[in-house]
């Protein structure tokens, strides 16, 4: 604990952002440095408060008061090891995770809780600023051959962890590109892919080789991973939900994920085209994560008019007593982009698409719902009667969800999956031996935290399986160089 008063003293801060009006006239990421003066000053903020409810409820167990600590010290590069003893890429999360540390902060009884994704944010770009982060190249090499299917941050948090204690990576990747969804599912305006290339760079220094465009499955045939002593699966969960309803397949009904991954490709590629939301009405449907984020790239590409419809209630704007702390709280959550401008609504089903003679979407109708619980406390979704309106509407983005993971790598390897499409595992490990799964191939669609927690804890599993020992941590166990 920096100062025992910070907390009494200093009210929370964070990054501030640009103003609206110039962030969403391009595809950059939009915050201001708060300065180091503030940074110290909000990581002493951080509380002596005895049980450490953050840490535990990071599913990476991160030493959060201990790198605070040395942030109010000043001692940046401390800081820098304390974070990555446990998390390999704070870059990441210190950009997009909702930060479930920041909900169970025991300062957040009382006041705004530390700003801990802030802190850590801040932590590792001055350590790439000032050369601190360099490639950490085994000293020995095992003979263990592993394949790494996939290279999302699970894949790539698995790889890092195998590499450093000697074994020889390989990670199949079949976009063109490494990252999984940081690469083309989350915007640039949220994470620029320079960030991605900056990690990859010290990856590929370690010795970890990467081959994209290699489909697994596809292209390269699953024999060719035969040779390998184990092989990883990290492909994610990428199976799109559908609204099979009347006009879904009319012109201007896209999936979320076309239009995100398009855009980002469109920012790096300026042959690829993306779907003309210029002076268009939108309607995203879904009003999570991805529905948000096209909410960010519709008003950035000049849509005329921005909705955003969820079929679930709106949320409490305070905690709910349903979920007390240091739970993660049922809250409303105001995205950056949401605040950028959208007419958002709840309990709203969509019933119809409407489209001209020329199959063009022309609008949308809905009902307004209700959800009732049954005796058997599963909730029922009630329609209003009267309630059905017309919205004019001529692109439809569809953010439904995830219904689980592709299944073909999974029946051509002979891996069985569980009854919600995931990849089965126990303790990371499928049915067949040396074949293992992480992230949201293994868990369903998730967060970036739990893909890399997941990621180092399957590595540590390989290493075992293979060598009968390890020497890689598990959750929370930093391997702290001597400070
Ligand atoms: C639009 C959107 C926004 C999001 N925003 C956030 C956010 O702000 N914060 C947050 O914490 N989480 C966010 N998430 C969730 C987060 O991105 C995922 O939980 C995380 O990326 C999962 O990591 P992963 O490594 O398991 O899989 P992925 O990131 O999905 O990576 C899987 C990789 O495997 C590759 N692959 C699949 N099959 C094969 C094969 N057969 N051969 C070779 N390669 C293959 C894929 O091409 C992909 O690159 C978001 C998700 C979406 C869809």
């Amino acid at each position: 604990m920096g100062k025992p008063t910070g907390f009494k003293e200093f009210k929370r801060k964070e990054d501030g952002y640009i103003s609206v009006k110039k962030r969403i006239s391009n595809y950059k990421e939009f915050t201001i440095k708060l300065d180091d003066k503030d940074l110290k000053n909000q990581g002493s903020r951080c509380m002596d408060c005895g049980i450490p409810f953050c840490h535990s409820s990071c599913p990476l167990g991160n030493l959060i008061p201990d790198f605070n600590h040395m942030v109010h010290q000043e001692e940046w590069q401390k800081a820098s090891w304390i974070l990555h003893s446990t998390n390999n890429f704070p870059e990441f999360t210190g950009r997009l995770c909702p930060a479930p540390c920041e909900k169970s902060c025991v300062l957040g009884i009382i006041e705004e809780p530390v700003s801990i994704e802030n802190i850590e944010k801040n932590i590792v770009e001055k350590s790439f600023k000032n050369g601190w982060i360099k490639p950490k190249i085994p000293n020995k090499r095992t003979n263990y051959k592993i394949a790494i299917v996939g290279s999302g941050p699970a894949g790539l948090a698995a790889a890092q962890q195998l590499n450093s204690v000697g074994h020889n990576v390989i990670v199949f990747e079949k976009e063109d590109k490494i990252g999984g969804l940081l690469r083309y599912g989350i915007p640039n305006f949220k994470l620029e892919k320079k960030i991605i290339d900056r990690r990859v760079n010290i990856l590929k220094k370690e010795g970890i080789k990467f081959i994209t465009n290699a489909n697994v499955g596809v292209n390269i045939s699953v024999s060719d991973l035969e040779n390998f002593d184990s092989i990883l699966l990290c492909g994610g969960a990428s199976e799109k939900r559908d609204l099979n309803i009347p006009g879904a397949n009319s012109n201007g009904v896209i999936q979320a994920m076309d239009l995100l991954t398009r855009q980002t490709k469109s920012i790096y590629d300026k042959s690829i085209k993306t779907p003309e939301l210029k002076n268009k009405n939108v309607i995203v449907i879904g009003g999570g994560d991805t529905g948000s984020d096209c909410v960010g790239t519709a008003n950035r590409n000049g849509a005329k008019s921005v909705i955003n419809f969820e079929i679930m209630p709106k949320p409490p704007i305070k905690r709910s007593i349903k979920t007390p702390w240091p739970y993660w709280p049922l809250q409303l959550k105001n995205s950056t982009s949401h605040k950028e401008g959208c007419d958002r609504n709840w309990l709203i089903n969509t019933k119809e698409f409407l489209f001209n003679k020329d199959n063009n979407l022309t609008g949308l109708k809905t009902v307004n719902v209700k959800w009732e619980t049954k005796k058997n406390n599963s909730p029922k979704l009630i329609e209003i009667e009267g309630s059905e309106k017309i919205w004019k509407c001529d692109i439809a983005l569809l953010a439904l969800g995830f219904t689980g993971a592709e299944a073909t790598l999974a029946t051509k390897l002979g891996v069985k999956i569980n009854t919600r499409n995931n990849y089965q595992t126990t303790n990371y490990q499928t049915n067949i031996s040396k074949i293992f799964s992480a992230g949201d191939m293994r868990r369903g669609q998730s967060l970036i935290v739990w893909a890399i927690s997941e990621g180092r804890e399957a590595a540590r599993e390989i290493d075992l399986f293979l060598t009968g020992k390890t020497s890689l941590a598990t959750k929370g166990e930093g391997q702290l160089p001597k400070i």
